[in-house]
């Protein structure tokens, strides 16, 4: 079964005790009360409005504290009766989708986004962050190996620490909230790395005597993955860290060459 194939290995990592090493949660798509909580905390921390009713909801649209999902070429919006989120959580949907229609060759489907307080599905927990527009809903792709790409995607931005995601089965989809500073600062980091000024990027490393970023491998990642979320080549990376071979170790540092 596919699913086991990610719990699998943290359960393994996390008994050799490799996870703890940069203190990170044991990443899995799991549901659980862990995940629900952290969420909630997130949403509540960065003091977040619960919208109680569609009326709520369209009047903060009005206001401009969440947006439209519009969709574009590369997502579209499905049965959502509130098609509204956070900023923060719109450009996570658009850069999801444009890196999942590149992979996949189809659109990302969302599923739902704002749901209002009095809108609570049966099977929703009271600590739901949907009425706080933090959250989207995402239909889980039918082709394998899209769903595959999907889980890991998720599983990575889960990884950086700026999103929680699971996988729920009735009905199948993924839950992704994105916790607004903490992407926000994500995005800014990247845009301001894809400019790929070398000047800017040894101002960045603040006195590192080489300009070059290091990382650390975490479960599931592959040269292929950090390759494509650093925008190198894989290639590149295994020349910087004079690999011969793509095996890589939990933990393991490699040095993450510039563009
Ligand atoms: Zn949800």
């Amino acid at each position: 079964m596919r699913y086991n194939r990610i719990v699998a290995p943290v359960a393994l990592a996390a008994a050799l005790g490799v996870l703890a090493v940069d203190g990170t949660q044991a990443q899995t798509l799991r549901g659980s009360r862990g995940s629900v909580e952290r969420m909630y905390g997130q949403a509540k921390r960065q003091d977040l409005t619960f919208y109680r009713t569609g009326r709520g909801v369209r009047s903060a649209a009005a206001e401009g504290e969440l947006v439209r999902l519009r969709g574009n070429e590369n997502y579209r919006v499905a049965d959502a009766s509130y098609p509204y989120a956070l900023a923060t959580t719109r450009t996570f949907v658009q850069r999801l989708a444009a890196q999942y229609r590149d992979e996949c060759g189809e659109k990302l489907v969302i599923t739902s986004a704002t749901r209002p307080r009095s809108v609570r599905l049966r099977n929703s927990v009271a600590e739901s962050v949907h009425p706080s527009g933090m959250a989207v809903d995402i239909r889980k792709p039918a082709r394998a190996r899209c769903l595959r790409w999907l889980r890991q995607t998720l599983l990575d931005v889960e990884g950086e620490g700026v999103i929680d995601a699971t996988e729920e089965h009735h009905p199948p989809h993924f839950h992704v909230a994105v916790f607004p500073a903490q992407y926000g600062r994500y995005v800014a980091a990247r845009s301001e790395s894809g400019s790929s000024k070398r000047a800017s990027s040894s101002r960045r490393s603040g006195g590192e005597s080489s300009g070059r970023a290091t990382y650390r491998v975490r479960q599931g990642d592959s040269l292929w993955t950090i390759a494509r979320r650093h925008g190198v080549s894989v290639a590149k990376i295994k020349e910087a860290n004079g690999m011969r071979s793509s095996n890589l170790s939990i933990g393991q540092r490699i040095v993450i060459p510039s563009r």
